[in-house]
């Protein structure tokens, strides 16, 4: 039940389950959530109801300075990251200078971490802006969310606004022309009397017919790992995750687990 914000623009490193060692960039509030998305699992818990304080989101100019002065520091100790990764409390590419942020990370990444990948995690619900979708494409890992084929099970899991058209977002996720990941969470459970499971023979065959069209350069699947705000869900089994992973790499896709 409980669940955690980011307290900082810039957290980190951490090790990713997924990613490898992660420096984090958190481009919304530090004291609350800001997402398009309410996903019943999130590990930073459900949007406020109401928002008592103005969100105030970091600057381009601030995020580019505190990441600058985390790479320098990291330089010196001998200890650069694997990825810098766009996460933290909320959907990323709602930060209204996301575009010039990716410029600015580029920029210094090439100066003083070359190695390190750059990695946005979203839920693919600004793609249809142009910037954004530009800004994704210059990024080695464009991490976009898609837990299921079917709209009624994205409405109860992840609870999106109410513009959310899944039909729009595989449309915009094609024109990536593979180059994106797409991010699936499996879980189990309940939710205000409804069951919740996006694991049934039916949402994985439905999901990779989706999957076929988008042509995504990897698929990373996953399940809960932290609390969750809602107590009735439970972690998908690591065997239950191998199988849908092999239904994945027989349709030609590779993959990536984390259970
Ligand atoms: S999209 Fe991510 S940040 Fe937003 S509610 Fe879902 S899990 Fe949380």
């Amino acid at each position: 039940m409980p669940t955690f914000l980011f307290d900082k623009i810039i957290f980190g490193p951490v090790k990713s389950r997924r990613l490898g060692v992660s420096l984090g960039i958190n481009l919304l509030p530090t004291n609350i959530k800001v997402c398009s998305f309410d996903c019943i699992y999130c590990e930073c818990g459900r949007n406020p109801k109401k928002y008592e304080e103005k969100a105030v989101l970091p600057s381009r100019a601030e995020v580019q300075q505190k990441l600058r002065e985390k790479l320098e520091e990291m330089k010196a100790d001998n200890l650069l990251p694997d990825v810098i990764t766009f996460a933290g409390n909320g959907e990323p590419t709602l930060h209204s200078e996301f575009a010039g942020i990716i410029d600015d990370t580029i920029e210094l990444r090439d100066l003083l971490s070359p190695k390190a990948r750059i990695a946005v995690l979203s839920n693919a619900t600004m793609i249809h802006k142009k910037e954004v979708f530009r800004a994704l494409l210059k990024i080695e890992d464009n991490i976009q969310k898609l837990d299921s084929a079917f709209e009624e099970t994205i409405k109860l899991l992840d609870c999106p606004n109410k513009n959310f058209s899944l039909q729009k977002t595989v449309e915009q996720l094609t024109l990536f022309q593979g180059k994106v990941i797409i991010q699936t969470l499996f879980v189990k459970g309940s939710y205000k009397g409804e069951t919740v499971d996006n694991t049934t023979d039916k949402e994985i065959s439905t999901w990779i017919e989706l999957l076929k069209k988008i042509k995504p350069s990897q698929v990373m699947i996953y399940t809960i790992a932290r609390d969750t705000p809602i107590d009735t869900l439970e972690k998908v089994t690591i065997d239950e995750l191998n199988a849908i992973a092999k239904r994945l790499e027989d349709a030609g896709f590779r993959v990536q687990v984390s259970g």
